[in-house]
């Protein structure tokens, strides 16, 4: 699949020019897993993550985040 992410959050390392998301993968996940596991739980770990807490029914946009968010260096 050739999918594009666009994205705002240019403070990201993987946020690229036009607004592109450069990250090979990226992980979705509830904000509720984004604050309860490490920046190492990741997109290559998803398998793990699924059998440890399961998946993660959303109702809003809000209640979700980008698990890959690495803040680029100053
Ligand atoms: S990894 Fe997430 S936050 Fe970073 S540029 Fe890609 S979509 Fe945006």
């Amino acid at each position: 699949m050739n999918q594009q992410i666009m994205c705002t959050v240019n403070s990201c390392a993987y946020w690229g020019q036009g607004n592109i998301c450069e990250a090979p993968k990226i992980l979705v996940t509830s904000d509720a897993i984004g604050d309860a596991y490490p920046e190492s739980m990741d997109a290559n770990e998803v398998t793990q993550l699924v059998q440890q807490a399961g998946l993660t029914p959303a109702t809003t946009c809000m209640e979700t985040c980008c698990k890959t968010f690495t803040r680029k260096k100053q």
